[in-house]
């Protein structure tokens, strides 16, 4: 008998939900995101808004949401955080929760998650860094960019980092993407600049203290393949107090330089505006004058240090752009020409990376879940296009690191697509996992103490007030303790 109520209910329930995409229903399909950045917001608001059945938990291993807008987008780029106004609103649905400090692996495994929802989400991004592999990669003085993104930016994981900021006048950025871009302005910008923004106290106190005068953004390729885009290449270019300086020898270009730009507008661009720079005049504006200098053509090589632990150097190898016969791509190569420039500090700015977790099918070359259109595959065998039943990613884990925020809508718009998809040929059946309910008996079992939307709106709200004493949009709590205290009281 038990056993036919269960059949007549797996067959009502795929009738309800093949009628069509936006069907409502009684039984809610239970759907757990994981990660409460872009890619994570705009998943959970498509889902909300397509499926009137659905119930979305978002949940992410810091006390505070937003991901990357919080503690990645630059501090003087407020626009670009803006969303948040949205994304809060989703927060706030009646069918959407917020459980914030609960990590996936430590506090909930992922089978976990899967035994407990219909559809899991993943959209944790990249919290690692791409390596060189050279020499000297580990000495001081040496980091990533996203360290260095995550300490300014008062990630609670990074507030102690300490950047070698009084070692020289000089600091070597190596990649030339917008990060990269990001990294250096806030290094050169004038300190009453800095002041009025989110930026966290104990960085302006270091930038306070800074002998930087001089960046060098150095390039593998050429100033065609730079990967910046043209509005931040346009910003940092036009900042009164910087002189910039490129050599217009690297900005000969060849046919197959010409081709890119012709089919780029971007390339195009950044290409324009680096000319046009490289033929300005120097600035005489202010007292404290600072300079860029864009390196292209150059493959850092090792690090070198002059005391055994502190970064004193970094050797770079000339290249020559070669096509490269499988991607149709022009790849940098070693011409076996060398030479050095010395520095205080290298932030290492050549792409995120992201990491597995136990049970989760990962392509470690291409540093991405294998999927299609979201849904995740069995394996990364791209031969094998199994699914897993109920499990799906989007954004930077989805894709890779790269895309602005606004790029993460068409990509949940994508993950949702196939989701509903799958609910509509009855591969997901909603309710058939217990949902919150079970999340929470989860947490308890483990005594996780999770914070609520509620709780970062007592964080913000702190933040806020904080930050008005001081002129500033926020004061940004930045340490784990702190964060969590703010959240209950
Ligand atoms: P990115 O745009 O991929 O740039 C990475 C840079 O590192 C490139 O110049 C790349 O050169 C270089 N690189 C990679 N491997 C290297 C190696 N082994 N040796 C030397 N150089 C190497 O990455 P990103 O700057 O981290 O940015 C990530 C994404 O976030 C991008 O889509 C970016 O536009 C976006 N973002 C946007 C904003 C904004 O809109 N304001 C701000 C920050 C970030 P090759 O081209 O030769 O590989």
């Amino acid at each position: 008998m038990k056993v036919m109520r269960r059949f007549l209910l797996y067959g009502q329930r795929q009738r309800l939900h093949s009628r069509g995409f936006s069907s409502a229903s009684w039984d809610p399909l239970h759907v757990c995101v994981v990660g409460s950045g872009p890619a994570g917001f705009y998943t959970a608001e498509k889902m909300l808004k397509a499926n009137e059945g659905a119930e979305v938990d978002i949940i992410d291993r810091l006390p505070t949401p937003f991901g990357l807008v919080r503690s990645g987008v630059a501090p003087d780029h407020p626009e670009t955080k803006i969303v948040v106004n949205q994304f809060s609103r989703v927060a706030s649905h009646d069918r959407c929760s917020f459980f914030g400090n609960v990590s996936l692996g430590s506090s909930v495994s992922l089978s976990e998650l899967r035994q407990t929802y219909d559809v899991v989400v993943l959209a944790y991004g990249s919290e690692s860094d791409r390596c060189l592999g050279i020499p000297g990669e580990d000495l001081k003085g040496v980091h990533s960019a996203r360290e260095f993104v995550w300490w300014y930016n008062g990630h609670p994981d990074y507030r102690d980092m300490a950047p070698e900021l009084c070692n020289s006048d000089t600091a070597v950025v190596l990649g030339q993407g917008n990060v990269a871009l990001d990294v250096a302005r806030i290094l050169l910008r004038p300190i009453s600049e800095l002041e009025t923004t989110d930026i966290a106290d104990h960085a302006l106190d270091f930038l306070r203290k800074s002998t930087i005068r001089n960046v060098y953004l150095v390039g593998r390729r050429g100033p065609v393949q730079a990967a910046c885009t043209a509005k931040e290449l346009r910003e940092i270019l036009g900042m009164k107090n910087l002189n910039v300086h490129i050599n217009e020898t690297a900005l000969v270009t060849s046919p197959m330089d010409e081709e890119e730009m012709k089919n780029n507008r971007i390339r195009k661009r950044v290409y324009e505006l680096l000319t046009k720079a490289a033929k300005s005049s120097l600035r005489d504006g202010s007292t404290d004058m600072r300079d860029l200098h864009f390196i292209f053509f150059r493959k850092p090589i090792k690090f070198i240090s002059e005391d055994n632990s502190t970064v004193s150097s970094v050797h770079l190898e000339k290249t020559v752009l070669k096509e490269n016969g499988s991607s149709g791509k022009q790849v940098a190569v070693g011409t076996g020409e060398f030479e050095e420039i010395k520095c205080g500090l290298v932030l290492k700015s050549i792409g995120y990376k992201s990491l597995p977790v136990d049970g989760l099918p990962f392509d470690n070359d291409r540093g991405v879940v294998p999927n299609v259109k979201g849904r995740v595959l069995a394996s990364a065998d791209r031969m094998d296009t199994k699914t897993e039943q109920g499990l799906y990613v989007v954004g930077w884990l989805k894709r890779g690191p790269t895309g602005i925020v606004g790029t993460n809508l068409y990509c949940a718009e994508e993950t949702v697509a196939s989701i509903l998809e799958d609910v509509k040929n009855g591969k997901l059946i909603p309710a058939s996992k217990p949902g919150r309910k079970g999340l929470q008996q989860i947490l308890v079992e483990k005594g996780v103490k999770f914070v609520p939307f509620s709780g970062w709106e007592r964080i913000d709200l702190k933040e806020k007030m904080a930050g008005q004493l001081k002129n500033k949009p926020r004061e940004k709590i930045t340490n784990w303790n702190d964060l969590l205290q703010a959240a209950i009281r």
